[in-house]
């Protein structure tokens, strides 16, 4: 969407006050945290031109990727909804494209990581994306201790809307705070506390 902050309201406003849209273009629309927004659903979207707002999906990052780069996050909760859109409407990998596949335009700029989001997609599909732990964080307050966890673990870190949309997505995982409810794994580490205080401590521990 070529904005480097602008969140899905703004982006809704934008297009609803200033393109004159019915409201944000995007059928799908995910934040840098890989929260997934539902915008237009399955409906008809204002993404791609006249030629393909009705026979494609279109959806938006946040950010400006000719400039910032994609969030680890984005690229995770991206590869899923491809993939799930994919399996619920016959589609295949080759199918998710860049608006300048589709429109003389830059977009989706030149850091989109394209190449990865599709090789996710895939891996999805074909089951073989089970991770063999990651650390799961609750809210943005918990995100730095989470983070150090991780890079102790050597592991990836999902924020827990992302983690319980994926289901099953990886053997072991660590949770920092919210507990285990909604989580799916062969084992789970369950480092939350009674209160943000405790959990950080039990985190800190864990890190000795
Ligand atoms: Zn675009």
């Amino acid at each position: 969407m070529a904005h480097p902050s602008w969140g899905v309201e703004q982006t809704h406003e934008y297009h609803r006050d200033g393109r004159g849209w019915l409201g944000l273009g995007y059928n799908w629309w995910i934040g840098f945290d890989g929260t997934i927004y539902e915008g237009r659903g399955e409906k008809q979207g204002a993404h791609a031109g006249p030629e393909w707002n009705h026979r494609s999906f279109g959806i938006g990052y946040q950010g400006d990727f000719s400039s910032q780069e994609m969030t680890d996050a984005q690229v995770e909760s991206g590869a899923w909804l491809n993939a799930k859109l994919i399996e619920q409407h016959g589609l295949s990998v080759e199918d998710v494209v860049g608006h300048g596949d589709v429109a003389d335009t830059a977009c989706p700029g030149a850091n989109f990581r394209m190449a990865e989001l599709r090789e996710k997609t895939r891996q999805i599909l074909e089951g073989d994306d089970m991770l063999d732990k990651a650390v799961v964080y609750s809210g943005e307050a918990d995100r730095d201790i989470a983070g150090q966890l991780a890079e102790e673990l050597g592991c990836g870190v999902f924020p827990r809307q992302v983690a319980e949309d994926l289901g099953k997505f990886a053997k072991v995982l660590y949770v920092v705070g919210g507990g285990e409810d909604g989580l799916e794994a062969d084992s789970i580490v369950d480092l939350s506390g009674p209160n943000r205080w405790a959990t950080h401590k039990r985190v800190a521990e864990h890190l000795l």
